[in-house]
């Protein structure tokens, strides 16, 4: 059977209008591969302006109605979500696992991150309250209230197919917005699934809608004259697409890019620890994370120590497939061309005066998407595999004479997201928290991720936008504030018949 008549035997992801799912309408279709076998298992249908559309439509016609409804009411429907997101716990790991490829760990933990953004909107009666100040005149009350701002959309990457969707959607909806998602088109199948469960907790049609496809969608999502904020995740050039096309187009934009992410290792780091981390950082998820290390920046003397360290417990993992169990440590990259990216940078390392230290290619075969963990030693800053983001399980090691010379290598960074310092001595980790040229950061930790809670604050060319996702900033992207003065006059409510008015003429015009 030849792989294109495998593709159009492989079931359609449906996408979600107005409460009723769809399979009918678009006219291209893109591979939905499951990475442990190298095998399509669903098409995702690239809808176009039309599909968009009538997503769009059906979130503007849902949106007034949700809206007025009390936000305790609309909180109701995300804890119903919760128990149902909880209850279906393991189904969407394995869903995870299935179309991305991690392990069922790595996909559990990713579910665990998903469910706790639904937890924080629950809190939306508490989160969305406004301001007060009385008498901020003589006899004026000043409230502001925060209201939803109508349709929303999400445009989500492959690397986490439940957790970012889930970033973006309960506290938009929450807030009282209607909202559109655009999945990555590699990785369909958990937001349809994420989808239904909303449905079953009660929201109502058309509040929450679904369009699959690629920069098509995208750019019929970010030109619609209905829609009017946009959340984005995903690399760097098409974060910036999203950012200028959209607020070229009035819209308010969140929209978080790639990342190049620094490890810090000073010479009184306790090093099996760091290395565990650094090991975890770089190859958790082959690498496929944007708060991945990706540089590990080797500080004075320990150069040669970490690297064998390294390479020792890299080569130990066990790089494999995932669905269907097995006891794989790290799972296989999302598809050939993240294969063939991973092959084009370790290519290129000798050129670049560094050395390939440990080979992942030596672990690849089957047939899934494997590429085993590599060590890249003595890489030059400036060079590719020191500035690009590779996005598979490849570490480069830079080494420097000091903390200086490492706040140098993240001030010429373009990137911003994460990164982290492994130290015993609370001065260089308060320099390193304060000077780093990057917005979230950890000390004696891999993968400074926050949670729900916190804000995810990339810098530079990570993020595009004020308001960042997660957190307060996420109720505060999906809420416009109206500010009301209020003057009762004692009476009937007639400005003459008070006499404070009529003593002070000068008010009037105030
Ligand atoms: P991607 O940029 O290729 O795709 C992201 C989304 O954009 C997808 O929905 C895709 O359909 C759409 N898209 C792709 N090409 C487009 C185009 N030309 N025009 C309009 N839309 C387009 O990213 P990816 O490969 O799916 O995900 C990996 C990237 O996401 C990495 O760069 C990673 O660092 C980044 N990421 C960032 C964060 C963060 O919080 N900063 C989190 C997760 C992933």
């Amino acid at each position: 059977m030849s792989s294109t008549t495998a593709l159009n035997e492989t079931p359609v992801a449906p996408w979600l209008v107005g409460g009723v799912w769809r399979r009918s309408g678009a006219e291209r279709f893109g591979p939905v591969y499951n990475p442990s076998t190298g095998r399509p298992i669903a098409r995702a249908p690239l809808c176009g302006p039309e599909q968009v559309n009538a997503a769009v439509e059906a979130a503007a016609a849902a949106q007034p109605a949700w809206g007025a409804t009390p936000a305790v009411q609309r909180a109701r429907v995300m804890f119903a979500y919760r128990e149902l997101i909880a209850a279906h716990f393991d189904e969407l790991a394995a869903l995870v696992t299935r179309e991305h490829g991690k392990t069922l760990a790595e996909s559990q933990a990713e579910v665990q991150r998903g469910l706790e953004m639904v937890e924080f909107a629950c809190s939306v009666p508490s989160l969305m309250k406004g301001e007060t100040l009385a008498d901020i005149a003589r006899d004026v009350d000043a409230e502001t209230v925060r209201h939803p701002v109508g349709v929303c959309v999400g445009i989500t990457p492959f690397n986490f197919p439940n957790m970012v969707p889930l970033w973006m959607f309960p506290t938009a909806i929450a807030c009282g917005n209607t909202f559109v998602l655009k999945p990555s088109e590699k990785v369909p199948l958990s937001a349809v699934r994420l989808g239904e469960l909303l449905m079953e907790a009660g929201l109502p049609d058309g509040v929450f809608n679904i369009v699959h496809g690629d920069k098509a969608a995208v750019d019929a999502l970010l030109t619609h004259e209905q829609v009017s904020a946009v959340s984005f995740v995903g690399s760097t050039p098409i974060a910036r697409h999203v950012y200028e096309t959209g607020t070229q187009h009035g819209k308010r934009v969140q929209a978080a890019g790639g990342a190049k992410n620094h490890l810090v290792i000073m010479p009184d780091a306790n090093l099996e620890l760091s290395v565990q981390a650094l090991s975890g950082s770089a190859f958790g998820c082959a690498g496929q994370r944007c708060m991945a290390g990706s540089v590990a920046v080797a500080v004075g003397d320990m150069g040669d120590a970490l690297v064998d360290a390294l390479c020792a417990h890299a080569d130990r993992l066990k790089a494999g497939p995932t669905d269907g169990g097995g006891d794989a440590d790290m799972g296989p990259l999302i598809n050939p061309d993240a294969v063939a990216r991973i092959g084009r940078y370790l290519e290129m390392a000798p050129a670049q005066g560094a050395t390939v230290a440990l080979d992942g290619r030596a672990k690849a075969g089957g047939d899934g998407f494997v590429v085993g963990p590599s060590v890249v030693d003595r890489v030059g800053p400036g060079t590719p595999l020191a500035t690009e983001e590779i996005f598979g399980p490849v570490l480069s090691v830079i080494r420097t004479d000091d903390l200086e010379e490492a706040l140098a290598i993240g001030d010429g960074c373009a990137y911003g997201n994460g990164a982290s310092i492994f130290t015993r001595d609370g001065y260089a980790a308060r320099q390193f928290k304060h000077r780093f040229n990057a917005g979230m950061i950890g000390i004696n930790v891999g993968v400074p991720a926050p949670m729900a809670w916190f804000p995810f604050t990339g810098w530079n060319r990570s993020f595009f936008g004020d308001l960042h996702l997660q957190g307060v900033e996420s109720i505060h992207f999906h809420t416009r504030q109206k500010t009301t003065l209020t003057r009762w006059f004692k009476g009937a409510g007639d400005a003459s018949a008070d006499p404070v008015w009529r003593s002070r003429p000068g008010l009037q015009s105030r």
